[in-house]
């Protein structure tokens, strides 16, 4: 541990004072005025946590505040449908939290009467919630003792600590987890769980931490020894798998078809135009594998009219080049079944439908 980590927990009394009241002080004249923090209700903090995951604050604001608005308690949120709370959550990506989130409420309603419980043990059973976000909640909502880690505090508590090795490896994480539980004051938990992320996004940022201004600067062991730009480690390059798809606008006299994404698909209970991966080379034989493919996931013959346009896109480690292509009916019914929905939709109604964001894209060039 010691080559690995400079500064390693548990860390003597008197640090841990000086750390604990440079934050909260910091905090109370830095802390930004974030839509999510006018109110300390659990249901707020969870949505909020949730979708700041993977998620920029500047981005999540807007959706914030139209999906509390849509549903303002967790009852509601129980009592919607799937699809308008994936309305709601169209664009800001990955949608498996949408139908966790949604999962998580009628949880909450059916099993804790429609209140969130305040241990971080039983939030950790309701559908999307692992360790970090139930020690939000609990610490945030209920100002119960619970540590966090998540992108921001990872950064700050490897330079603090001077973590060498990769901070999300499980020794790494072992050790973070220990340092965030070591800092944690014994009252106003909530304020600094909020004042470590906010330090963590305003100074001590990925690239050029802003360590003059840094009120734990003396404390940090990154700083004392000018790593700060080596600390955290790197994750590893991801190896992007190139692939080739096509989407196809089947038009029949103002209608669409469209199909509901299924169970394990990317962007599953969103709706989409037929897609599918493309092997062939060359207009013929493109075109042969555009009609028998939207035949097999459609039931539908059609005959292909031109390319509308390319998107290039990128999803997890998958580069993707879409070309997307109109065509006609000719024949055939739908195939819809409970799990593969398919469906014809009048042209305008695309706006109302929870879609896949290249699937909004294509809507939008139809418009
Ligand atoms: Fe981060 Fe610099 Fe502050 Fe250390 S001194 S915690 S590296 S901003």
């Amino acid at each position: 541990m010691t080559t690995d980590c400079i500064h390693p927990p548990p860390f003597d009394s008197r640090w841990k004072q000086q750390f604990r009241r440079r934050l909260l002080s910091w905090y109370s004249k830095h802390a930004r005025d974030l839509p999510w923090r006018k109110s300390t209700n659990p249901y707020r903090v969870w949505v909020s946590e949730v979708m700041l995951q993977q998620t920029q604050v500047e981005t999540v604001k807007p959706y914030f505040q139209r999906f509390i608005k849509a549903f303002p308690t967790v009852k509601k949120l129980a009592a919607a449908e799937e699809q308008e709370v994936l309305q709601l959550w169209e664009g800001l990506g990955y949608y498996r939290r949408a139908r966790q989130l949604h999962a998580a409420a009628q949880h909450v309603v059916a099993e804790h009467s429609g209140r969130f419980p305040r241990d971080v043990t039983i939030l950790q059973t309701l559908p999307g919630i692992g360790r970090y976000t139930a020690g939000a909640i609990a610490s945030i909502a209920f100002d119960e003792r619970a540590p966090i880690l998540e992108a921001n505090t990872i950064r700050l508590f490897a330079r603090l600590i001077g973590y060498r090795q990769s901070p999300t490896a499980s020794a790494g994480q072992q050790v973070l987890w220990q340092t965030a539980l070591e800092v944690l004051p014994r009252k106003d938990i909530a304020k600094f769980n909020q004042g470590l992320m906010e330090l963590g996004s305003l100074v001590c940022t990925p690239k050029n931490p802003q360590c003059t201004f840094c009120p734990v600067s003396t404390l940090c062991a990154a700083r004392a020894s000018d790593l700060q730009e080596k600390i955290p480690q790197r994750a590893r390059k991801t190896q992007f798998t190139d692939l080739n798809e096509a989407a196809v606008v089947v038009h029949k006299k103002g209608y669409i078809l469209v199909r509901q994404c299924a169970a394990g698909e990317r962007w599953a209970g969103l709706w989409d135009f037929p897609r599918f991966e493309i092997d062939s080379e060359g207009p013929l034989f493109v075109r042969k594998e555009l009609i028998a493919k939207v035949r097999k996931q459609t039931g539908v013959e059609v005959r292909p009219s031109g390319l509308l346009k390319t998107i290039k896109h990128g999803v997890t480690r998958y580069r993707i080049t879409l070309d997307c292509y109109e065509a006609g009916y000719v024949s055939g019914r739908i195939s819809s079944t409970p799990t593969k929905p398919v469906r014809w939709l009048p042209a305008q109604e695309l706006r109302d439908l929870p879609l896949s964001s290249t699937g909004r894209k294509i809507a939008k060039l139809l418009s």
